[in-house]
C-alpha cells in the first residue's frame, strides 16, 4: 500500500513536535512537508526547531532537512506536496479558521488540534471511539465549501479526552448530570517547567476559556446529524473546574454522575472494562487494545505510573465508588499531548483512512 504524504503546519510548536515523533515510524503515513510562522520559514526543520525542540527522543533524520513553508503564504505549495495535513498553530482564532479552509479549499484535508473550527456546524469533531459516524458529516462540508476533496475535521479539547470515554459506555443508563474537576499539566498550555517556573510548587485556579470547552464539547460528541450538520445532544447537563497543576503531562478529572436508571459499581466497571469503539474494531493503528482500564487501588491512577499506558493512548479509570450527592463518583486520566492532542488526531486519521476519506 502507498503511505499517504502528510503535511504539519504548526510543525515547529509543542503539538507539531509530537506529530513528528509520532509519525516517524507510522506504517500509513509519511510526513513530506512542513510549515510554521514566517520566522520559521526557509529555514530547515531542524535549524528552525534547534532552540525548542522538547520532545525525549532526538529529531528524526527523515525530516531534518525538509525546507520549512510559511503556513499562510505557502498553502497551495504545501497542498500540492501531500495528501493531508495536521494543524496545530498558536495564532488568533479567526485566522486558524481562514487558514484551515484555505488549505481545504486548496484540495487538502486538515485534521485539526486547534479549536477554531470545534463548533463550525458541519465539521466532525471526532473521538474514533466514541462518535465515529459524525465523519458522514464530511460531504455536507464538501458541498459547502465546493471541493471534491478537501475538508476540515477536528478532535475535540484535552481536557474531557479523560471523562467523556468513561462517561461513554454509561450513556445506556441514562446520564442526567455531571460534575467534573480537571487538574490539568502544563504541557496543555505549551509550556515546559523551564519555560514556565512560576508553575514550580504552585496551583493555579483559572484556564481561560477550559472550563467552557470542557462543559459544551461532550454534547457536540454526543450530537446526531440531521439535513447535513451535527446537533448537539441536550443532555447529560455539565458544570466543570479546570485548574492548572505542576504535572508536565497528565490531565486528570475528579468526575460525579447521577443516572436516570439504578446502577451498581460492577456494572459500571464490566461496562468500562467490555467497551470497544471503532478504532479497536478497525484495528487502527494508534488505537490502545483496552481502551478504558479500570484500576482497583485506591491510589490509582497516578499521572506518573499511568500517563503513558499504551503509547498515551488508553484511559485509566479509578476509585468508584458511591456518593451522597450524586449517584457515582470516579477520577480519570489521559495523556494530554498523547490521547488528548496530537496521538488523537493521529488516530482521527487514521479512521479517515481507512473509512476512505485521505489520500
Ligand atoms: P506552540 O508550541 O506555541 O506552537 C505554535 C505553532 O504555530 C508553531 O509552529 C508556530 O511557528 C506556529 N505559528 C505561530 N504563529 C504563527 C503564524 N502567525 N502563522 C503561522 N504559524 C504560526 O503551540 P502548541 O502548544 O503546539 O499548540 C498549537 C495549537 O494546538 C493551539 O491551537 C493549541 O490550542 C492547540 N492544542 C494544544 C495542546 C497542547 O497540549 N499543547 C492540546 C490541544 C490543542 P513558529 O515556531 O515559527 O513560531
Amino acid at each position: 500500500m502507498r503511505k499517504c504524504t502528510v503535511g504539519i503546519v504548526g510543525a515547529t510548536g509543542m503539538v507539531g513536535q509530537r506529530f513528528v515523533t509520532l509519525l516517524e515510524n507510522h506504517p500509513w503515513f509519511t510526513i513530506t512537508a512542513m510549515a510554521a510562522s514566517s520566522r520559521s520559514a526557509g529555514k530547515t526543520y531542524e535549524e528552525a526547531v534547534a532552540h525548542k525542540w522538547q520532545m525525549k527522543t532526538p529529531i528524526p533524520e527523515s525530516v531534518k532537512n525538509i525546507m520549512v513553508f510559511d503556513a499562510v503564504k505557502d498553502v497551495k505549495k504545501m497542498a500540492a506536496l501531500v495528501d493531508f495535513v495536521f494543524c496545530a498553530v498558536d495564532m488568533p482564532k479567526d485566522e486558524i479558521k481562514k487558514l484551515e479552509e484555505e488549505y481545504a479549499k486548496a484540495e487538502c484535508p486538515v485534521v485539526s488540534n486547534n479549536s477554531a473550527h470545534r463548533f463550525t456546524p458541519d465539521v466532525p469533531m471526532v473521538v474514533p471511539e466514541i462518535n465515529p459516524e459524525h465523519i458522514d458529516v464530511i460531504p455536507f462540508q464538501k458541498e459547502r465549501l465546493g471541493t471534491k476533496k478537501g475538508f476540515i475535521a477536528v478532535k475535540s479539547n484535552c481536557s474531557l479526552q479523560s471523562y467523556v470515554p468513561a462517561l461513554h459506555p454509561l450513556m445506556d443508563l441514562g446520564i442526567s448530570k455531571v460534575l467534573c474537576c480537571t487538574y490539568q499539566a502544563i504541557s496543555g498550555a505549551g509550556k515546559t517547567f523551564e519555560t514556565w517556573p512560576e508553575m514550580v510548587d504552585n496551583v493555579i485556579p483559572f484556564i481561560g476559556g477550559e472550563e467552557e470547552k470542557s462543559e459544551k464539547e461532550p454534547l457536540k460528541l454526543w450530537g446526531k446529524i440531521e439535513n447535513g450538520v451535527i446537533v448537539p445532544a441536550t443532555t447529560p447537563s455539565f458544570t466543570a473546574q479546570c485548574i492548572r497543576v505542576p504535572v508536565s503531562d497528565g490531565h486528570l478529572a475528579a468526575v460525579f454522575a447521577s443516572f436516570d436508571k439504578k446502577t451498581t459499581k460492577e456494572e459500571i466497571i464490566e461496562k468500562w472494562r467490555n467497551y470497544q469503539g471503532e478504532a479497536q474494531r478497525l484495528n487502527l493503528p494508534s488505537a490502545p487494545k483496552q481502551f478504558l482500564h479500570y484500576f482497583e487501588e485506591d491510589n490509582r491512577p497516578q499521572v506518573n505510573s499511568e500517563r503513558n499506558l499504551e503509547n498515551g493512548m488508553a484511559i485509566s479509570i479509578g476509585r468508584l465508588r458511591e456518593d451522597t450527592q450524586y449517584d457515582f463518583k470516579f477520577v480519570c486520566l489521559s495523556h494530554n499531548t498523547l490521547r488528548g492532542a496530537a496521538g488523537g488526531a493521529v488516530l482521527l486519521a487514521e479512521l479517515l483512512h481507512a473509512k476512505g476519506y485521505l489520500g
